[in-house]
């Protein structure tokens, strides 16, 4: 396909703007002469051929609409397009930020009602919807946790993550100034006790832990887990993201967790992936109340306004009040689906991993065979043995049979790991035409390994220097 670029000849436009009926002002008279040009090198193309090329351009993604993306860990569920109309409503998206409370009521009590709900859900005491990010999620959590040992004078500077944890994680500890420390996972891909009693000590401020973890396995030790961590006086932090695989069966706060960060974007059904801003909303427990990020939402009455007026709190963690629209889009999944919707939705996730993991196990090496949660992680390993075709190549063939690849090389703790999301939104038909597609490479990774080395196969741009792309990216057209 060609570039916009390669299409331009010179005069031809898309729009006529009407001449200026103001006198003209030379630019360099209020402009800096350093930030002006004489060519703009511009494509100069018709209305037509724009909206062919951008047509084009986008029938060429890829997104949850168009196919099955089973990407570990991201939770590409489908995204009900009802919320998508309730959050075009002109009252959610015409308001402007700076309107005084008086007049932003009905969005305050949407934005009060969510902080209830996800409180409930996951058996927490108060939320904040301020961060725009799981990441920043995790941040403000870990910055509430910095501040709460701050303030009860007590040096603690180890944070602790297990081997199998996103890499955000010891991201943000390190961010809070936190030296990180990495926890081991025992045989059964669980956190190892005797290693995080060896570990846990007067210095650990947290635990950050994720449950189920990336390996799709429910922490089964999770009330001895808390325990010793709570035994010596630290904090236990949840990383929710994965949210989706217990939702009405378990909560966070009744398990022992502290602090949570969610991922609306994930969890709650809200387009990311290229696809739309995110939301990391932050639950905790009474003890982390005071610390949550300003302005807070107050209630007076009937009458509902933002306070600052918090002396221990962290500060503020983004412009506004997050990503409003986001939120609005997941209060909609939530009233929609309502509490047995979420039960449901959660144990079809479930149902659908262990029924890709059931079928796939003769044809993939399987490291941890237990029941799993939301996702499951198999290994090529088997395959690399056998011809010499790695976890790469499997991902790559995956689109020439018009799949989204799983996640791959995570967690780390797998080697050749792929990690396999199916979300709870999909049918038995799309999961048996996924598995059929994975036991077809699997067989033509030992008939004809060059074949699947040398995928995409069907492509525009076929297989990318990934490393050359990252290092030296090529993004400019040139003449
Ligand atoms: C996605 C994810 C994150 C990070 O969320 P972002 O919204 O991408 O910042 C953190 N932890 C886990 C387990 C995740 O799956």
């Amino acid at each position: 396909m060609e570039l916009i670029f390669e299409l331009s000849k010179v005069g031809r436009r898309a729009a006529d703007v009407p001449l200026s009926d103001v006198p003209q002002i030379a630019p360099e008279s209020f402009i800096d002469k350093k930030y002006l040009r004489d060519e703009l090198d511009l494509p100069e193309v018709s209305e037509i051929d724009l909206v062919r090329h951008y047509t084009k351009l986008s029938q060429r993604n890829f997104g949850v609409d168009l196919g099955f993306y089973p990407l570990g860990s991201c939770t590409m569920k489908y995204n009900p397009k009802i919320n998508e109309t309730v959050a075009a409503l002109p009252e959610f998206t015409g308001l402007h930020p700076y309107a005084p409370h008086e007049f932003a009521q009905g969005n305050l009590h949407l934005l009060f009602m969510m902080q209830r709900l996800l409180s409930n859900i996951f058996g927490m005491a108060e939320f904040t919807l301020q961060p725009a990010a799981g990441a920043h999620g995790e941040l403000t959590g870990v910055m509430m946790i910095k501040k709460y040992f701050e303030q009860k004078g007590e040096k603690r500077r180890v944070v602790l993550i297990p081997d199998t944890a996103h890499g955000t994680n010891p991201a943000s500890g390190a961010l809070c100034g936190f030296e990180t420390v990495t926890l081991r996972s025992n045989g059964e891909g669980g956190v190892d006790l005797e290693h995080l009693e060896e570990l846990m000590s007067e210095e650990v401020a947290a635990l950050m832990l994720t449950n189920p973890n990336t390996l799709g396995l429910f922490e089964r030790n999770i009330e001895k887990v808390a325990q010793l961590v709570h035994g010596n006086g630290g904090l236990l932090y949840g990383d929710g993201a994965n949210a989706n695989a217990f939702l009405g069966k378990t909560r966070p706060g009744d398990l022992g967790f502290d602090v949570i960060q969610l991922n609306l974007h994930k969890t709650f059904s809200t387009p990311h992936g290229g696809g739309g801003p995110g939301s990391g909303p932050v639950g905790v427990s009474a003890k982390l109340i005071d610390f949550l990020p300003v302005p807070r939402i107050v209630r007076k009455g009937q009458e509902f306004h933002w306070s600052e007026n918090f002396p221990q709190t962290i500060g503020r963690v983004r412009a506004f009040y997050g990503n409003f629209n986001v939120v609005v889009k997941a209060y909609a999944y939530i009233r929609s689906l309502g509490a047995a919707g979420l039960t449901r939705a959660a144990e079809m996730a479930v149902l659908n991993a262990n029924y890709v993991k059931e079928i796939l196990k003769p044809y993939y090496d399987l490291p941890y065979d237990h029941a799993c949660m939301h996702e499951c992680v198999f290994s090529g390993s088997k395959q690399v043995a056998e011809s010499g075709v790695h976890t790469t190549d499997i991902a790559k063939r995956l689109i020439d049979y018009h799949y989204h690849p799983p996640t791959i090389y995570f967690p780390l703790i797998v080697p050749e790991a792929i990690m396999i999301e199916p979300t709870e939104t999909e049918s038995k038909e799309t999961l048996d035409n996924f598995c059929a597609a994975m036991i077809a490479i699997a067989r033509e990774a030992k008939e004809n390994p060059q074949h699947v080395k040398d995928a995409p196969l069907t492509t525009p741009v076929k297989r990318l220097d990934e490393v050359l792309a990252a290092r030296k990216p090529d993004v400019c057209w040139k003449k």
